[in-house]
């Protein structure tokens, strides 16, 4: 089975030199290639230019042509296997929120999803693709997307197609699948081409076979659950034995426990591992063609930045080690973690650290700011009327210039970490998103506490 380690690079796209590090680093723990999700940081060239990185669209000047190149080669070198994903209906946001390609949404104001009804629609796709393979002429496999496809038959001309359609509104989803796999397969008939499963879950095996999904593409199953959620519906499996020669299953080692999730839960991540495993194990009489161990790093293109890599790679190491002692026999398993280095430090310790530091300052501020103490002694009313103890705001005011303090100093600290593993944009987006506007409430409170009340600024921290 292969071990696929998914780099979601729609948000905080990671430098070359970082990346180069990771390559070397999941190829020692296992993995057998990745899945690199490029989004708006693939240098598209031609009339979508304006979507990628050639016109900076993701504002992290990530990638160039060479770039890429450089990528492909150092997975080569690691003797990865690269599968490029291409989302082409849903999650299309980074494409569609350009008021030139407007016209081809499948719902007015939501750039989530590609009217497939749109004469311009399939072309689009079309080149993104083509543009994407053309940079790996040996490629094995391709990901085109297609999940979480919010809106179906939303506008007229879907709706219009639909209705006579026994299929439902479904259809239209299938057919631009279908006919977006047979033209790859034109270009590249021996190329496997991947997609996520949700939207076919519930789409009996007749619709299916009615689309010859199964010689077109292989789906893949993705639950990002802990065991005790955790549940694939039977048929699923059965419909899918029946349709596919072989299908993929996907975990999560990042991103998935929260939208605004700053650091990853081991624990929770490796028990999702495990429920996988115990699926596989369940469900022998599918072929399993692997696993991809998804990181996500935004929920969608305008979502904010959820649990970097940087800080996630001891995770994954981890989620890494449970699918090894999976598949290797016990005689081998002491070689193997010896070569996994589990008991070394992994790329990113300083990061780690400070993510730390991070988390209990910002536990820190949030029970200043919404302590008793403010509630009682610094509230709008007392505000106003300039009626409170001045001893109560003593203390407010010494907690609040001690964390601004170390705050301060962590910004720098967390600033120059970033700059080592992401671009410009996503550097000021984290610290922008987690650090200033609670450096600004503390400030806010000190302020009311410290000047409206003529308190010593000097006061001595607690
Ligand atoms: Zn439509």
């Amino acid at each position: 089975m292969h071990m696929i380690v998914h780099l979601d690079l729609k948000g905080a796209p990671l430098k070359i030199a970082f990346l180069e590090r990771v390559l070397s680093s999941i190829k020692k723990w296992g993995a057998t290639g990745i899945l690199i999700e490029w989004e708006d940081s693939f240098p598209y060239t031609g009339v979508i230019a304006n979507i990628g990185s050639l016109t900076d669209a993701s504002g992290d000047g990530m990638y160039t042509v060479e770039e890429v190149k450089h990528i492909l080669y150092c997975a080569k070198e690691n003797e990865l296997e690269v599968i490029q994903l291409v989302q082409t209906i849903g999650h299309m946001e980074f494409v569609l929120k350009h008021p030139c390609y407007r016209k081809c949404q499948e719902k007015a104001r939501s750039p989530a999803v590609l009217c497939p009804s749109q004469t311009n629609s399939q072309e689009l796709v079309r080149t993104m693709v083509l543009q994407a393979l053309e940079i790996q002429p040996d490629a094995k496999y391709f990901h085109i997307g297609a999940d979480e496809v919010w809106h179906t038959a939303v506008c007229i001309k879907c709706q219009y197609r639909a209705i006579p359609n026994n299929l439902g509104p479904l259809s239209l989803y299938l057919e631009h699948i279908r006919d977006l796999a047979l033209f790859i397969k034109q270009q590249r008939p021996d190329l496997t081409i991947l997609m996520w499963d949700d939207m076919l879950r519930s789409t009996s095996a007749n619709v299916l076979q009615h689309y010859k999904l199964g010689e077109l593409v292989q789906p893949v199953v993705w639950n990002y659950n802990v065991k005790a959620d955790f549940s694939i519906n039977p048929q699923t499996w059965d419909c899918y034995r029946t349709i596919f020669p072989s299908s993929w299953v996907a975990s999560a080692f990042k991103g998935a426990s929260g939208s605004c999730e700053v650091y990853p839960n081991t624990d929770r991540y490796v028990n999702n591992q495990e429920a996988w495993i115990d699926e596989v194990q369940k469900v022998a009489s599918v072929n399993f063609a692997g696993v991809v161990l998804t990181g996500w790093s935004r929920y969608d293109h305008f979502a904010t930045l959820c649990e970097l890599l940087a800080v996630s790679m001891e995770c994954l190491r981890s989620c890494l080690h449970v699918w090894n002692k999976f598949m290797t026999n016990s005689c081998q398993r002491t070689a193997l973690e010896r070569k996994m280095g589990l008991t070394e430090g992994v790329l990113g310790q300083e990061f780690i650290h400070t993510m730390k530091i991070f988390m209990k300052l910002r536990d820190r501020s949030q029970q200043l700011l919404h302590s008793d103490l403010v509630a009682t002694w610094l509230n709008p009313w007392q505000i106003e009327h300039g009626y409170t103890n001045p001893a109560h705001l003593e203390l407010i005011a010494n907690e609040s210039i001690t964390l601004i303090r170390e705050l301060t100093a962590l910004r720098s600290t967390i600033q120059r970490l970033l700059a080592t593993v992401t671009g410009s944009r996503s550097t000021n987006e984290w610290v922008g998103t987690f650090i200033t506007p609670l450096l600004k409430k503390l400030t806010d409170v000190q302020d009311l506490a410290i000047r409206r009340y003529n308190i010593d600024a000097s006061v001595k921290p607690i």
